[in-house]
């Protein structure tokens, strides 16, 4: 098959046309380097530019403040579920409070243990992670080295409306899967990170975005790699840094601020394409049903059942053969999911509504 279809991957997911037509240009020869960007040194001139431009695109966008870094990592978001504790937990005497709204949160709760003391502020697990906590019922520790949330969880496909107040204890998230999908307000969080393979480019990058004070914290004899100080004083370029998967990071993030016009924009574009989905799914008279509880529904991953698996997996089928991929849903929630990320276009939704309200027809 040769032709694009629409991609509802919850990751690595769909990318922009545009970004995918601009990595094709610039192979097999990029700018005037003489080589591709799959080929130049990391330390050449043509790459310095290239990480600048996609630090500074992602700057720009979240109007980052001064006293933060933006760091490009490796080892996927699941490095951080360690790093962070290695780093801000471990030898403190501290305890760290985790919210546990999901599958993703708990993982981060198990490597988090490995390294220190963990208090659970809340636990979605009993009610089968279908909603985020309200401000009332985060049982936070008065003196913890940190908070940390999932900002969206992606297999569940619910997302925190916006960040809970945490006083003075900073505030560490995991916005892999809706980093960049509305404006953040990033002086409210000590550290944020994301893996770029949802909404920002290829995998193999993992992009962190953490305050001075944070970096202050960071152990002295902490492993050179694991260090969020070393990292930063070396400008994400102390090992060979995925030179490639950045590149394409920027070119996602200059797109989303040239051509889409910014976080505001893409929000609203994001509430629009949810909107239309969600209502596909209320408006079906039960034959489809939300997993979400209505104040935590994501912009990003949209869950839904249906009355027997049968039924579901014959949708998924026709899905398919319509030019809708990877609608399943994760085998821990089951049903359907489907994610539509920054660079899924509204079209994709219309003609996966559309599918939808047929299928209801032929088989409800
Ligand atoms: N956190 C969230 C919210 C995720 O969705 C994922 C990946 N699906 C991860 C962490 C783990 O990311 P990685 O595979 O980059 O380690």
């Amino acid at each position: 098959m040769s032709e694009r279809l629409f991609n509802f991957s919850a990751g690595p997911a769909t990318l922009p046309l545009e970004v995918i037509e601009r990595v094709k240009a610039d192979l097999p020869v990029f700018q005037d380097t003489g080589a591709s960007v799959l080929e130049i040194s990391h330390r050449s001139a043509a790459f310095a530019n290239v990480l600048e431009e996609a630090e500074s695109a992602i700057r720009d966008l979240l109007k980052v403040p001064s006293g933060y870094k933006v760091l490009f990592l490796q080892g996927g978001a699941s490095t951080q579920f360690a790093m962070i504790p290695l780093n801000f937990l471990a030898g403190t005497g501290k305890t760290a409070d985790y919210i546990n709204v999901g599958t993703w949160a708990a993982k981060a709760i198990k490597e988090a243990k490995r390294a220190g003391a963990v208090h659970v502020a809340f636990n979605g697990e009993p009610e089968g992670y279908s909603r985020m906590p309200r401000q009332d019922e985060l049982n936070l520790s008065p003196n913890a080295a940190y908070v940390h949330m999932t900002s969206n969880e992606t297999i569940q496909g619910i997302q925190f409306p916006t960040e809970p107040e945490t006083g003075n204890v900073p505030l560490v998230c995991d916005s892999s899967s809706d980093f960049m999908c509305r404006p953040t307000d990033i002086s409210k969080y000590g550290l944020l990170y994301a893996g770029a393979q949802k909404n920002m480019g290829p995998a193999g990058v993992t992009m962190v975005i953490i305050s001075d004070e944070m970096i202050e914290r960071v152990p002295a004899d902490q492993y050179s790699m694991l260090s969020y100080a070393v990292q930063a004083a070396k400008g994400s370029t102390f090992n060979t840094p995925p030179a490639f998967a950045i590149y394409v990071v920027g070119l996602v993030a200059k797109w989303l601020r040239d051509t889409v016009g910014g976080l505001e924009a893409i929000h609203a574009l994001n509430r629009r394409k949810a909107q239309l989905l969600y209502d596909a799914i209320d408006g079906s008279g039960g034959y489809y049903r939300g997993h979400a509880a209505l104040d935590s529904r994501s912009l990003m991953n949209v869950t839904w059942t249906m009355e027997n698996s049968d039924l579901e997996v014959a949708l998924i089928r026709g899905a398919a053969e319509h030019g809708l991929m990877s609608l399943k849903g994760h085998r821990s929630v089951g049903g359907l999911r489907a994610s539509i990320y920054n660079a899924m276009p509204i079209e994709g939704i219309e003609a996966l509504v559309s599918y939808m309200a047929e299928f209801q027809r032929t088989h409800g």
